[in-house]
Order: structure tokens, then sequence, then C-alpha cells
């Protein structure tokens, strides 16, 4: 597909202003006369590179994708944003897409080009509308917007939700990753080699922690990139701002930051509905928390005159009677906590007995984190995101890897196994099957790992015996050491549309990736059900292996490491 399509025929058309720095090819140039700057040094007499090329090569190389990709604008994402209308939306004629409530800037930006603005109402719980948003379009609707996680609820659209709008729309999917670092799913950014009708906007406001320089930055394919610098103001991203982004790109670590907010955002969403105003909170990936409040107008001016100030969402549609709260530090949560506690005062209720204190970034408390993990890997054959949630709902599960029985044997693994499992993988099968069976057996181990995380309370070891139709029998040790055995007789060369041969591979590489002991053995009569019993007793005994013990020992292995 061809996301040229979609481009206003002026802007295709348009011949962009080049700088007299665009034109320096470079050189020894001793004297700079070409654009009229003063010859005298103040720090700042020079123009900026036009180009930032510095800036999204180190970008590239953070992001993992092509400099040729990447396009950074210099008020922030929201420069970003006002271009997606210039490029794509004809004023008077088109319109976009977006669902209610979300980011106000894209409404905004909307009216001041003049493009029509649909909002389409959320979903049950407030989830992104995603049938509902396709349904909306007609021949003029040039891109939907996918805020995720979304601003102000904190909801993911999960990423095989982004692919099947990209894959449904006939248009442009512009996907606002604000707070993506803060989220368990993985940026669709791989997917826009396999889905170039796909945009994705992200930000150093954030988890960067850097909203006072105003830079975001546009990923899409290079034929979009490339109209997002023939559309910017030439000299967008001042010198000294181009310069400290590389400086904190190269000294700063953010994990030990981005750890602290989502152990405190539990705390704070453990603690927020124990206080007899706080109706409920809305689960958040993001780095904030929105919650439904008896008299959001009387809270919020109680908690300013306390000298904290929060959002008040109440008179946006779908948002009555709540407040925003960004997760603070450590300290600046207590204040918060504390502030409610004075408000149960003030209104004659009570507040909760105990709140959760600070546990600090590094505790991992698993029992309470969530057992999920979304593992995203990108290959030069492969493009895979697989998202697994150890105690969601099976029957929410959704796999396509393009192998129709793979799909199938894939399938059994959450149906058997009591779990919630997404992958989603498109690889280069017109080569051959063996890059997306190997790969996905890859990230499915990594997925299944992470979300085990340190394995406290799990029970460790899964074994089913010879089940009947099918005759397999599998042993899992999740105790960290990788063996691998298989003793299973195929005597076909295929099965549906695999190569029989790569099952042993897939096992083979699901415990080197899981870090597990995988033994199995199997007979029968007959490949598929061959095949369809070692993944069935596989789901069964990684099903025991993952699942909470009831005895209240901590790791279950005698050294203390698993
Ligand atoms: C904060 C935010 C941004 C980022 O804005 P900047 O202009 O980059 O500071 C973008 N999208 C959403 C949804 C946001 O909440």
């Amino acid at each position: 597909m061809n996301p040229l399509q979609f481009v206003r025929p002026n802007i295709l058309a348009l011949a962009p202003y080049s700088t007299a720095r665009d034109e320096f090819k470079g050189g020894d140039i001793k004297v700079f006369i070409d654009a009229n700057e003063s010859p005298f040094h103040t720090g700042f007499n020079r123009y900026p590179d036009p180009r930032h090329r510095l800036l999204k090569q180190r970008i590239a190389e953070t992001k993992g994708v092509d400099p040729d990709m990447v396009f950074t604008g210099g008020a922030g994402s929201d420069e970003a944003i006002d271009l997606v209308y210039r490029i794509f939306c004809e004023p008077g004629v088109d319109n976009v897409i977006a669902m209610s409530p979300t980011y106000g800037v894209y409404s905004v930006a909307a009216a001041i080009n003049n493009v029509e603005y649909r909002e389409v109402p959320p979903a049950k719980d407030l989830l992104f509308p995603v049938e509902a948003a396709l349904n909306a379009a007609d021949s003029h609707s040039k891109v939907i917007w996918v805020c995720t996680p979304n601003n102000p609820t904190g909801l993911s659209v999960q990423p095989r939700e982004i692919i099947h709008l990209a894959e449904n729309f006939n248009g442009i999917i512009a996907v606002d990753e604000a707070y993506i670092d803060f989220s368990p799913f993985g940026s669709v950014l791989p997917f826009i080699a396999s889905h170039p009708n796909i945009i994705v906007l992200q930000t150093f406001s954030k988890a960067w922690g850097l909203a006072g320089l105003r830079i975001g930055m546009a990923f899409s394919d290079p034929r979009i990139s490339s109209l997002f610098a023939n559309v910017k103001y030439p000299y967008n991203i001042n010198a000294p701002t181009q310069r400290e982004i590389l400086r904190q790109l190269d000294s700063r670590d953010i994990a030990p930051q981005i750890s602290m907010i989502k152990a405190e955002r539990t705390r704070m969403a453990e603690a927020l509905p124990g206080f007899p105003c706080v109706r409920r909170v809305i689960p958040s990936d993001a780095n904030f928390l929105l919650a439904e409040v008896d008299d959001a107008d009387r809270l919020y001016d109680f908690l300013a005159e306390r000298g904290v100030l929060v959002r008040n969402r109440t008179r946006i549609p779908h948002c009555r009677g709540m407040l925003r709260f960004t997760v603070g530090t450590p300290a600046e949560n207590s204040r918060v906590l504390a502030a409610l506690a004075d408000y149960c005062e003030e209104t004659g209720t009570y507040p909760p007995d105990t709140v959760p204190q600070y546990a600090g970034p590094d505790d991992k408390t698993p029992l309470h984190s969530p057992r999920k993990a979304a593992v995203t890997r990108h290959t030069a054959e492969t493009d895979i995101e697989v998202i697994i949630d150890l105690d969601g709902d099976p029957a929410a599960s959704y796999i396509d890897t393009g192998l129709k029985f793979f799909d199938h044997m894939l399938s059994q693994l959450p149906h058997h196994g009591g779990f919630a499992l997404d992958i989603v993988c498109r690889g280069d099968l017109d080569v051959d099957e063996h890059h997306t069976m190997e790969d996905v057996a890859i990230a499915l181990g990594d997925a299944i790992r992470e979300a085990l995380g340190d394995k406290r309370g799990i029970e460790r070891y899964g074994f089913v015996l010879p089940m009947d139709e099918s005759r397999a029998m599998v042993l899992i040790d999740l105790g960290g050491r990788i063996d691998f055995r298989w003793d299973v007789e195929l005597d076909r060369e295929y099965v549906g549309d695999t190569p029989t041969e790569m099952y042993s591979h897939f096992f083979q590489s699901l415990a080197s990736s899981l870090r597990a002991n995988i033994y199995i053995s199997a007979r029968g009569e007959n490949c598929h059900h061959i095949i369809e019993g070692v993944f069935k007793a596989t789901a069964r005994a990684l099903r025991m292996a993952v699942s909470r013990e009831r005895f209240p020992y901590n790791l279950p292995s005698s050294k203390g490491i698993l």
C-alpha cells in the first residue's frame, strides 16, 4: 500500500523551501556568508541544522528504526499533530475520526485547519471503540486518531486493535504514544514497515521529563517522513535544544524513574478508592490516574487550597465527576493522600485506616503486579507482538501468524493453559515458514518469562502424563536451566501449511528463550493429532508451572533464586 495516496495534492506537489544550510554540502569553509547571519559570536549567531541530522540519527538508534523514518518537531508532538492535518486533510472537505474522551489538541488542531472532527463515544468501560471508529468513516475520512495509553483515561488500545484499524481503514492511523513508556504494551513502531499507513507520535515531554524543551517525534514510512520535513518550518528546533536532547540521550537512563512512577501508580490506585469521596479509579497504563469522585469541583477547589493542583475533567464528555491525578514523587503523592484525609474531615467522612506506603522503585511486589507482558520483536525477517496475561481470560486471545495450522496449534496454549495470549506476526512467509515459527517461539518464551517477573510464588514444575487421544507427555521446569528433549515421531513432511520438522525447532527455541527444561514425547496415528496433543499437553504443563502456589514459601527453590 502506498500511503502517498492519502496526501493532499498541493503537499505532494510542494517544492519545499531550501535553506542556505540545506544547500551547503560540507567542506572546509572558513567564512560563512551564505545565510545573512551576524558574524559576531553570541553563542547563538549561527542557524541550527534545519534537518536535525544528529538528533534523528541518535533517536533512530535508540528506537531501532531507520533515520529516514524520523521526524523531530519543535513544539512537542503538538507540532506533529498539526502537520498530520496539513499533510493529509483538505480544509473544508476531509474529516478525521477520534474517540471521546481523548487528548484535546486533536480537535483544536482540526478546528484551526478547518477539518471536520468526528467524535465517537467510547466503548464499554471507556475503551477505544474500534468498530464504531471504522463505521464512522466515509470516503473523506483521512485520519483516525488513536491515543494509547489514552489521555485522560490511561487505558491502552492494544497493538492488535491498532493493526486491525490499519488493515480496515483506507487512510492514516495516527497513534499517539505520549505515555507508551509507562505501558505494559509495546510501541507499534515495528508495524510501520508492514502497515505504512501507521504514523506513531512520541514525545520527550513525559517519561523523559523534558516538557520544557518542546521536542516531539513522529515515526512513519520514509515517504511520509519526507513530507513532514517539507511542510515543517525550516529551523523548527533551536540549536541549544538539539544539543541538550543529544546530551540527555547520551547521559541518562530513565528506566529507574519509570519504574518508580509505575510503583507509585500502583500505590495511588490502591490508596485512592479507600477514601469515601472516591467512587472509582480507572486502571491506568500511563503516569496518571483518572478518578471519579463525589463532587469534582468541590474536591478540586479543596485540593488547590492545600496547594495540590489536579486536572478537573468533569466538564468533558464521558468524564463527569472525574479528576485526573498525575503520579508524582512518593513524597508528593503522600501529600495528596494527606490532603484527601483532610477532605474527609471537612466532609464528615472517615479516611481509610491505612494507606499503602512508598515501597521503593526496585520493589517488585509480584503478587500485586499484574502478570502481564508485552514483547515486540522486530528483525529483518519478522515483526512480532506477543502479549500475555497469565491471569487473563483465554477467550480474549487473538493469534494471527499468517500460518493457519500454526495458529490453530498456538491457540491451544491459551485455551488449555488458562491464560490470555495475543500473537501477531508478519513474517517472510514468501521465503519459508522457518523465521515465523522460530521467532514466535522466542518472543513467546520472552513474554512468559517477563510476565513471571522474579517468579516469586509460582509452582515452577508442570507435567502432563499421557493424554488419551494423542499420547503426549510434557514436562516443564521453569527453574532457569535450559534443556530440551524431543521424542516425537512424525511421519509426514507437512501438516497443514507447516513443515513438521519445525515443531521440534519451535519447542527448542521456546525452551531457550523461556529458560526452561522442556521434555516432550508423543506417539499417535496421525501427525495433526500428535502435534495438537503436544501443544495441549504443553499448555496444561505450563498452566501448572506458572500458577501461583497456595503455600506461603516464597521462591520455589532451596537456593533462593530461580
Ligand atoms: C502530553 C501529551 C502529548 C505531548 O505533548 P508535547 O507537545 O510533546 O509536550 C501528546 N499527546 C498526548 C496525548 C499528551 O497527553
